[in-house]
Order: C-alpha cells, then structure tokens, then sequence
C-alpha cells in the first residue's frame, strides 16, 4: 500500500507551484499538465541527476537530442506505423470508450476466479482476442454497467500533423512516440563523429507522444511526456553481461539518486510469451503509486532488430567494423527506457510526509538534496537585516538554487520551506552575523548548526545540494 492518496499529491502539487491543470484559465485541456516553479526544478534536477549517472559518469557514453518530427519512414521500419495500436471498445449505451486489455486486466484484478483469458499477459501484449472473450459477457462498461459493446477497433497512438511542403500541399508527419528511434537512425553518426568504440552507449532525454485512449493517474499518464532513454551498442552474444550491468546502474539510480524507498520499489521480469518478437528479456521496474504498482522504467534487450530494420528500409549501412577483431558485425543494443514525468510523479509521492505538530499535521517534501527544486532558503530574522540576508542570497545563489523570503514569523518559514521540500534554511540574525556566521537549519530533523559564513558553501556541497 502507498502511504500517499493521489488526490492529496494533486491537491499539494497544484497549491505548492509543482504541477498545474494545463490551460486552467480556459477551463483546462483534458490530461494536459503544466509543470510550475518548483515542478520544473525538480523534473530538471532529476533529468540532470540521470545524465550524471548514465553519460557524465561513463567513458562510452554520449549525449544526443534529435528532432521530435523525423521522416515518416523511420515508423514504418520500427513497425510503429502498422502496429501500434490499442485495442478500443465503446459502450453503445453510454458512448464512453475503454481499452478492452484494461478492462480485462481490471476484472482479473478484482476477482482472482475470473477466468483468464487464454495466452494473457497482461498489458504488455493485448496479443488475446479479446473480442470473444467480452461478448461471453465477463465485462460490463464501467461507467453504466451494462454489456453492450461495439466490437474492437484498433487505432494507431501516433499523435500527427501536417508539414507544408508546398504552397498548396502538406504532408503527413508524425510526432515521435518514443525517442529511441532518434538513436538508430543516427548510429552511423555518432559511431564516426564521436569516435566511440563498441560497446558505447547513446542517451536522450525528450519529449514523445502517444495518442493514449485512456490517460489517467495525474501526469503517470499523458499524452505528452517526457522520456529518458538509451541504447547501450554491444557485440552479439555479450549483450546479457550488459543487460546485467544496466539493471544495477538502474537500481542504483532509484534508490540512491533519487533516493526511492526500497519498498516502493520493485522488479519484475516480463515472461518470455508477453515480449514483443524482437525483445530477448526485459524487465519492469515499478513504483508503488497512490493507484498501485506502475512502470517506472523497461529495461529490454532489443537485440539487432531495430538496426536491422532501418538498413533494409533506408539501405544506409548501419553495420560496426570492429578494428580490433577486424569483424563487421550489427550491434546488439540494450534498452534502460525511462519515464521521465513519471518519475516525477514517483519523487513527489515519495518525499511526501506528514509530520504531526501540537497545531495537527504539516507537510514535509523529503527529497534528497541533490533533486531537491530549492536547495537553500535565505531568511532574515527580521526585515531590517534584509541587505545582509541579501549579501548571503547573492553569495549562495552562484552555486545553488536559493529562495529568499522575509514575511512573516521565522518559524511559519520555516515550515514553508518544509512544504516545498528546502534542505537547509538560512537564518540571517544581527549576533551571528557580527561574528561572521549563521545558523543552518536541517530540514529533516529540525536541527541547527552555527557555521561560519565562509564555509556554507563547502558545507552544503558536502550534504549533497
Ligand atoms: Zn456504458
């Protein structure tokens, strides 16, 4: 069980400036989020975290970012033009429409006697068909609940639109639906201009969209969202050793990057009949949310298919000659694919805490400090030492996102900065500052260091900010 509920989360995030309703004014877009001051900081901070962690730290890895619109051949070799599709069904009663693999994986879930449907596997492969498996009458519409379904049609998830070719045509383009396919269609380039040998690896953080059926959950899922991902080159046949190797950087990330509780997190390997026909093994990596378990990540060996595809449709040659062994060879390629705005969700659900007080329950954000949106809070005992607190703001703020504020009682502030998940707070009083230094309060056990002016950078570099 999560100890959060979603709409305390969508409560907090909308009053605290982390994620808004997208075009609120005009009564909103349906599942569009806008990201506020603090939200935007802290899916920053957790994109900066992952390219640390997966390019920065790493001798054979490199950094790519390619355009959201790429040739519409490049869907048709990654088979995303004739099979990417959910499976749809509408209520003829009420008109609502649902994904007829969600409502079967949700009757499962509900009854664990409900018969399972022949060669299930969940929602990874709606492969089952479903079509007859509704009609025995298992499933009502969940929204009027009678069993008076359209039969299934399949509509492709691609989000597109038009590009002006000339004054009077267009021509269809897509909006990418992942990144990866960026990181293909460029391997030749990156393999000769970086002068990376295999196995190198190749990162992009972005956006992709997917025009889902049924988004839900917050920004879990949307039709526009921001992924991480990357595509580790290797030689055939030693791609398990990476696989291996990936899976621990990967762990290593959640939980002491990012710092997500161990219990809410999880790992589960996608059974050899539910991957898709070019996956050799992949494994979800889950987060415990508010609604339940749900995919933080999808770590797949994606074997030589998606190069394969791209040199027979393209004919460019996207082959590796290894001067080592002098072989020519199409790598193999590992897959650690991340939700980047869900990871956001993750992180918010993950640092929210409610700490009892004599007045009743406040909120504390406990992120680390490294993805922490404020890392340091600038605050005057009183109003008239505001150009001392301002020296102090100008001086940190060169190295750390800081936030100042001068109203009201300093123990309200900090409880305010609490809120929003602030590490340290800065009390700026006239005594400590005479003597050249100020009190630093910590935000998770509420305790106070003296330390002196001139070391605050080198000490909250040490707690991690
Ligand atoms: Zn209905």
């Amino acid at each position: 069980m999560s100890h959060v509920d979603m709409k305390d989360i969508v409560e907090f995030s909308k009053v605290r400036g982390f994620v808004y309703q997208g075009s609120e004014i005009y009564g909103g877009l349906a599942n569009s989020w806008d990201y506020g001051p603090y939200g935007s900081m802290l899916k920053e901070n957790i994109k900066n975290a992952w390219i640390k962690e997966f390019v920065q730290k790493r001798p054979n890895m490199v950094l790519l970012d390619s355009a959201i619109m790429m040739n519409p051949n490049v869907w048709v070799a990654s088979g995303h033009v004739g099979g990417f599709a959910d499976p749809l069904m509408e209520c003829k009663d009420c008109h609502t429409r649902h994904r007829a693999d969600k409502l079967v994986e949700e009757a499962l879930e509900k009854n664990s006697k409900f018969p399972v449907p022949v060669n299930w596997a969940g929602d990874k492969t709606p492969t089952e068909d479903f079509d007859s498996y509704i009609s025995l009458g298992h499933i009502v519409c969940p929204n009027c609940g009678k069993k008076n379904w359209t039969g299934i049609q399949r509509f492709n998830l691609m989000l597109s639109t038009h590009q002006w070719v000339t004054e009077d045509s267009t021509s269809l383009v897509y909006l990418r639906p992942e990144t990866a396919q960026g990181m293909f269609v460029n391997f030749a380039n990156i393999a000769r201009t970086s002068r990376k040998k295999i196995p190198f690896g190749v990162a992009q953080v972005g956006k992709s969209f997917r025009n889902e059926i049924t988004p839900k959950n917050f920004i879990f899922r949307t039709r526009e969202f921001e992924q991480m991902e990357m595509e580790f080159f290797c030689k055939p046949w030693t791609d398990e050793q990476f696989f291996e190797e990936w899976y621990n950087i990967s762990y290593n990330y959640f939980t002491t990057t990012l710092w997500l509780q161990e219990q809410n997190v999880r790992f589960v390997e996608i059974p050899k009949e539910g991957l898709p026909h070019y996956s050799r093994r992949a494994w979800d990596f889950e987060y415990q949310y508010p609604f339940g378990w749900g995919e933080i990540q999808t770590l797949a060996n994606r074997t030589d298919y998606d190069l394969k595809a791209h040199m027979s449709l393209s004919r460019a040659d996207l082959s590796y000659f290894d001067p080592f062994t002098n072989e020519k060879y199409i790598p193999y390629v590992i897959e650690p694919a991340m939700g980047l705005s869900r990871l956001t969700l993750a992180t918010l659900c993950d640092a929210y805490t409610l700490v009892e007080t004599e007045e009743g329950s406040r909120i504390v954000m406990k992120f680390k400090p490294n993805i922490a949106p404020v890392k340091v809070a600038i605050l005057p005992l009183v109003k008239k030492l505001s150009s001392q607190a301002m020296e102090i703001f100008n001086l940190l703020s060169e190295d750390f996102v800081c936030e100042y504020d001068e109203a009201g009682a300093i123990g309200k502030r900090y409880y305010r900065m609490d809120e929003i998940g602030v590490p340290f707070s800065i009390c700026v009083d006239s005594e400590n500052y005479d003597q050249w230094q100020l009190t630093v309060r910590d935000r998770d056990t509420g305790l106070q260091e003296v330390i002196k002016i001139i070391d605050l950078k080198e000490y909250l570099k040490k707690k991690g900010c």
